[in-house]
């Protein structure tokens, strides 16, 4: 202690300290009760005011609900399936893949996010898909096969980008006579990959992103006038029979389809072989809003008994959708020239908006509605 401090300063010293030491622990004392009302609070609300101040509820008395659709900034009408969709997305080309159906490959990816999805026959009573993307990107897409000729017919006709993994003879000599232009899995490993959790040769994937990317390194052109539907603005019930149930009996071997009307969704729901046919990435199950069955006159080629499937001329069809269905006609009058359906008053269909599964069948196919 300093000599100098004399017995007054000390005793001064002493009160000071005292006052100081109380008016401290008062201040203290306040501070504990803050911490303890704070922890009263829920931690989670804690947490969620520090990171996002605009969720706390105590700062946005009136907090504004998150709309349901992300913001269309250009709304358009996609030409191939009719919903509404940004302006972008539907000013590029469709791409077309070539996706297989053998049982090895089910679940299959990405066919859910298609605007149109084909399935037709190849050989063996085994049948193909070939859907079109237009306004959805897609991140996972198989297990993509082989061309066959008569797909080819399908993609002039919307001008697509072709996706496919090597191809019958018949295929090989007309995509390059046809002028399809494409990206060949055989020849590109930039746009294609295998997932090896599954069996060569059921494990080919690709993406939306990888196609344009690939159609870009080879110079094709961003956009060329592709075909259109007409879409119906009221909801559209064809004036045929009911239609709770479609079936398809491409082989009666591992390749039944069939179709069950689910009123609450105003869709049909998609089974194969007697089993939900669902999506490989999501789960779900695969549905229709609009189904067409277009007859063509098919006949066999080869000793391998790959089929010619006559695209080209005319043919008769059925239109279901929203519970009823109804005949129709169709007319392609080129490999390039669309595909025109027809009512029974010989005008061209409306689509309800929503997915079309166009499917394919041989003037023999066993196909039910009920
Ligand atoms: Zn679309």
């Amino acid at each position: 202690m300093n000599k100098t401090l004399s017995l007054k300063g000390l005793g001064i010293l002493i009160v000071f300290l005292l006052i100081s030491s109380l008016v401290l622990s008062g201040c203290s004392n306040i501070r504990q009760g803050e911490n303890t009302a704070a922890k009263s609070e829920t931690s989670e609300e804690k947490i969620i005011s520090r990171e996002n101040p605009d969720e706390n509820p105590e700062t946005s008395p009136n907090p504004v609900p998150e709309p349901v659709e992300p913001l269309i900034k250009n709304p358009v009408r996609c030409p191939l399936d009719g919903q509404i969709v940004e302006k972008d997305s539907v000013e590029r080309r469709p791409l077309a893949v070539m996706v297989e159906n053998h049982p090895k490959a089910r679940p299959q990816s990405g066919l859910n996010k298609a605007d149109i999805v084909y399935e037709a026959l190849v050989e063996g009573g085994i049948s193909r898909f070939m859907p079109i993307y237009l306004h959805n990107d897609v991140d996972r897409i198989g297990p993509v096969r082989s061309s066959r000729h008569y797909y080819l017919d399908i993609v002039l006709e919307y001008n697509a980008i072709y996706a496919y993994f090597g191809g019958s003879p018949k295929a090989w000599e007309d995509i390059p006579k046809l002028g399809v232009e494409g990206l060949n899995g055989i020849y590109d490993g930039l746009t294609y990959w295998r997932d090896d959790a599954r069996k060569i040769p059921h494990n080919v994937y690709t993406t939306t992103t990888k196609i344009r990317a690939g159609a870009e390194r080879k110079g094709f052109a961003k956009q060329k006038p592709m075909r259109k539907f007409d879409f119906s603005d009221e909801p559209y019930k064809p004036g045929g029979a009911k239609a709770d149930e479609v079936e398809i009996v491409y082989s009666p071997f591992n390749y039944t389809v069939k179709y069950i009307f689910d009123e609450e969704a105003g869709t049909y729901k998609r089974y194969m072989d007697g089993k939900p046919h669902t999506d490989a990435e999501t789960g779900e199950q695969l549905q229709a809003k609009n189904i067409i069955i277009q007859y063509a006159k098919t006949n066999v080629i080869d000793s391998e008994g790959r089929l010619d499937i006559r695209l080209v001329g005319k043919g008769d069809g059925l239109y279901i959708t929203n519970g009823y269905s109804e005949k129709i006609t169709w007319e392609k009058k080129s490999r390039p020239s669309k595909t025109v359906f027809y009512d029974e008053e010989g005008k061209e269909i409306k689509l309800n908006p929503g997915q079309t599964w166009i499917q394919i069948v041989t003037l023999k196919t066993r196909v039910e509605i009920k």
